[in-house]
Protein backbone atom coordinates (compact mmCIF):
# COMPACT_ATOMS: atom_id res chain seq x y z
CA UNK A 1 0.00 0.00 0.00
CA UNK A 2 1.27 3.28 -0.89
CA UNK A 3 2.22 6.06 2.30
CA UNK A 4 -0.55 8.10 3.65
CA UNK A 5 1.33 11.80 3.21
CA UNK A 6 0.04 14.99 4.13
CA UNK A 7 1.21 18.08 3.53
CA UNK A 8 0.82 21.17 6.12
CA UNK A 9 1.42 24.53 3.99
CA UNK A 10 1.33 27.80 5.09
CA UNK A 11 3.28 31.10 5.69
CA UNK A 12 4.35 30.05 9.36
CA UNK A 13 5.85 33.73 9.65
CA UNK A 14 6.47 32.79 12.48
CA UNK A 15 5.49 29.16 13.73
CA UNK A 16 3.28 29.76 16.64
CA UNK A 17 1.61 27.19 19.13
CA UNK A 18 -1.91 26.76 17.09
CA UNK A 19 0.31 26.08 14.13
CA UNK A 20 2.03 22.98 16.64
CA UNK A 21 -0.77 21.88 17.89
CA UNK A 22 -2.05 21.04 14.52
CA UNK A 23 1.25 19.30 13.18
CA UNK A 24 0.80 17.43 16.53
CA UNK A 25 -2.75 16.19 16.15
CA UNK A 26 -2.42 15.47 12.28
CA UNK A 27 1.18 13.51 13.10
CA UNK A 28 -0.67 10.03 14.07
CA UNK A 29 -3.11 10.14 10.97
CA UNK A 30 -0.68 10.10 8.54
CA UNK A 31 2.38 7.94 7.53
CA UNK A 32 3.92 11.33 6.40
CA UNK A 33 3.49 15.03 7.35
CA UNK A 34 5.14 17.69 5.30
CA UNK A 35 5.15 21.18 6.53
CA UNK A 36 5.39 23.54 3.37
CA UNK A 37 6.72 26.78 4.07
CA UNK A 38 4.92 29.03 0.90
CA UNK A 39 7.63 30.93 -0.88
CA UNK A 40 5.49 34.45 -1.94
CA UNK A 41 7.71 37.20 -3.49
CA UNK A 42 4.37 39.21 -3.24
CA UNK A 43 3.70 38.76 0.28
CA UNK A 44 6.13 40.98 2.49
CA UNK A 45 7.56 38.56 5.38
CA UNK A 46 9.61 39.29 8.74
CA UNK A 47 11.37 35.87 8.25
CA UNK A 48 12.82 34.51 5.05
CA UNK A 49 11.68 31.07 4.35
CA UNK A 50 15.26 29.65 5.54
CA UNK A 51 14.42 31.09 8.83
CA UNK A 52 10.86 30.20 8.88
CA UNK A 53 12.22 26.25 7.66
CA UNK A 54 15.05 26.54 10.62
CA UNK A 55 13.09 27.65 13.12
CA UNK A 56 10.14 25.16 12.59
CA UNK A 57 12.59 22.31 12.74
CA UNK A 58 13.37 23.28 15.59
CA UNK A 59 10.13 22.61 17.09
CA UNK A 60 9.12 19.55 14.97
CA UNK A 61 10.07 15.75 15.62
CA UNK A 62 12.80 14.44 13.27
CA UNK A 63 10.52 12.66 11.41
CA UNK A 64 8.10 15.28 10.44
CA UNK A 65 9.32 16.69 7.00
CA UNK A 66 9.63 20.81 6.24
CA UNK A 67 10.11 22.70 2.66
CA UNK A 68 9.59 25.14 1.33
CA UNK A 69 7.28 25.18 -2.32
CA UNK A 70 6.39 28.41 -4.43
CA UNK A 71 3.40 28.61 -7.01
CA UNK A 72 0.52 25.41 -6.91
CA UNK A 73 -0.12 23.25 -3.94
CA UNK A 74 -1.27 20.83 -6.24
CA UNK A 75 2.04 20.49 -8.06
CA UNK A 76 4.13 20.27 -4.70
CA UNK A 77 1.95 17.74 -3.61
CA UNK A 78 2.52 15.67 -6.80
CA UNK A 79 6.37 15.86 -6.08
CA UNK A 80 6.25 14.72 -2.50
CA UNK A 81 3.32 12.29 -3.11
CA UNK A 82 0.86 13.82 -0.83
CA UNK A 83 -3.20 13.41 -1.56
CA UNK A 84 -4.15 15.31 1.49
CA UNK A 85 -3.63 18.63 2.85
CA UNK A 86 -4.45 19.77 6.41
CA UNK A 87 -5.62 23.49 7.46
CA UNK A 88 -6.27 24.50 10.49
CA UNK A 89 -9.86 26.39 11.18
CA UNK A 90 -9.98 28.63 13.67
CA UNK A 91 -12.92 30.45 13.46
CA UNK A 92 -16.21 30.51 10.80
CA UNK A 93 -13.99 33.89 9.52
CA UNK A 94 -11.76 30.99 8.08
CA UNK A 95 -14.02 29.22 7.09
CA UNK A 96 -14.76 30.95 3.68
CA UNK A 97 -11.28 31.33 2.10
CA UNK A 98 -10.51 27.93 3.19
CA UNK A 99 -13.84 26.44 1.35
CA UNK A 100 -12.74 28.38 -1.52
CA UNK A 101 -8.70 27.15 -1.53
CA UNK A 102 -10.38 23.44 -0.73
CA UNK A 103 -12.38 23.23 -3.85
CA UNK A 104 -9.68 24.88 -6.01
CA UNK A 105 -7.42 22.69 -5.33
CA UNK A 106 -10.43 19.43 -6.29
CA UNK A 107 -10.81 21.11 -9.42
CA UNK A 108 -6.93 21.17 -10.35
CA UNK A 109 -6.31 17.62 -8.98
CA UNK A 110 -9.55 15.66 -7.90
CA UNK A 111 -7.42 13.09 -6.38
CA UNK A 112 -6.34 15.74 -3.81
CA UNK A 113 -8.42 15.84 -0.64
CA UNK A 114 -8.43 18.86 2.00
CA UNK A 115 -8.45 17.81 6.21
CA UNK A 116 -9.16 20.73 8.52
CA UNK A 117 -8.59 20.29 11.83
CA UNK A 118 -8.97 22.46 15.05
CA UNK A 119 -6.64 23.69 17.39
CA UNK A 120 -6.74 23.32 21.15
CA UNK A 121 -9.52 26.08 22.44
CA UNK A 122 -6.11 27.87 23.48
CA UNK A 123 -5.28 28.80 20.47
CA UNK A 124 -8.37 29.80 18.39
CA UNK A 125 -7.40 33.47 18.15
CA UNK A 126 -4.43 33.00 17.59
CA UNK A 127 -2.27 34.35 14.32
CA UNK A 128 0.97 34.88 13.45
CA UNK A 129 -0.01 38.62 12.15
CA UNK A 130 -1.29 39.07 16.17
CA UNK A 131 2.18 37.57 17.54
CA UNK A 132 4.02 40.01 15.44
CA UNK A 133 1.87 42.75 16.62
CA UNK A 134 1.55 41.93 19.91
CA UNK A 135 5.46 41.71 20.42
CA UNK A 136 6.50 44.42 19.10
CA UNK A 137 4.30 46.88 21.59
CA UNK A 138 6.13 44.70 24.08
CA UNK A 139 2.89 42.05 25.04
CA UNK A 140 3.56 38.73 26.86
CA UNK A 141 3.33 36.07 24.27
CA UNK A 142 4.32 33.22 27.12
CA UNK A 143 2.10 29.82 26.07
CA UNK A 144 1.34 31.30 22.57
CA UNK A 145 4.97 30.82 20.64
CA UNK A 146 7.80 28.70 21.49
CA UNK A 147 10.71 30.41 23.63
CA UNK A 148 13.00 30.19 20.38
CA UNK A 149 10.74 32.12 18.32
CA UNK A 150 10.59 34.92 20.92
CA UNK A 151 14.33 34.93 20.79
CA UNK A 152 14.52 35.59 17.09
CA UNK A 153 11.53 37.93 17.26
CA UNK A 154 13.62 40.04 19.67
CA UNK A 155 16.59 39.78 17.01
CA UNK A 156 14.42 40.87 14.26
CA UNK A 157 11.62 43.17 15.39
CA UNK A 158 12.79 45.92 18.26
CA UNK A 159 10.23 46.66 21.04
CA UNK A 160 8.22 49.79 20.14
CA UNK A 161 6.84 52.08 22.84
CA UNK A 162 3.21 53.33 23.40
CA UNK A 163 2.42 56.08 20.86
CA UNK A 164 3.13 59.40 22.39
P1 LIG B 1 -1.63 31.53 5.93
O1 LIG B 1 -1.91 30.15 5.39
O2 LIG B 1 -2.80 32.46 5.82
O3 LIG B 1 -0.35 32.12 5.51
P2 LIG B 1 -0.56 30.60 8.35
O4 LIG B 1 0.70 30.30 7.72
O5 LIG B 1 -0.51 31.32 9.64
O6 LIG B 1 -1.54 31.39 7.48
O7 LIG B 1 -1.38 29.27 8.58
C1 LIG B 1 -1.09 28.02 8.02
C2 LIG B 1 -2.19 27.09 8.44
O8 LIG B 1 -2.29 27.06 9.85
C3 LIG B 1 -3.59 27.49 7.95
O9 LIG B 1 -4.34 26.31 7.73
C4 LIG B 1 -4.16 28.23 9.13
O10 LIG B 1 -5.57 28.19 9.14
C5 LIG B 1 -3.60 27.41 10.25
N1 LIG B 1 -3.55 28.18 11.49
C6 LIG B 1 -3.07 29.41 11.68
N2 LIG B 1 -3.22 29.80 12.95
C7 LIG B 1 -3.82 28.77 13.60
C8 LIG B 1 -4.27 28.55 14.93
N3 LIG B 1 -4.16 29.48 15.85
N4 LIG B 1 -4.83 27.39 15.21
C9 LIG B 1 -4.96 26.44 14.25
N5 LIG B 1 -4.60 26.58 12.99
C10 LIG B 1 -4.02 27.73 12.65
Amino acid sequence: MSKRIAVYPGSFDPIHNGHLDIIQRCRPLFDEVVVAVLHNEAKKALFTVEERIESIREMVDADVRVESFSGLLVDFMDQVGARAVVRGLRAVSDFEYELQMALMNRKLNPRVETVFMMPKEDYIYLSSRLVKEVFSFGGNLEGLVPDSVIERLGRRLPPRGPAA
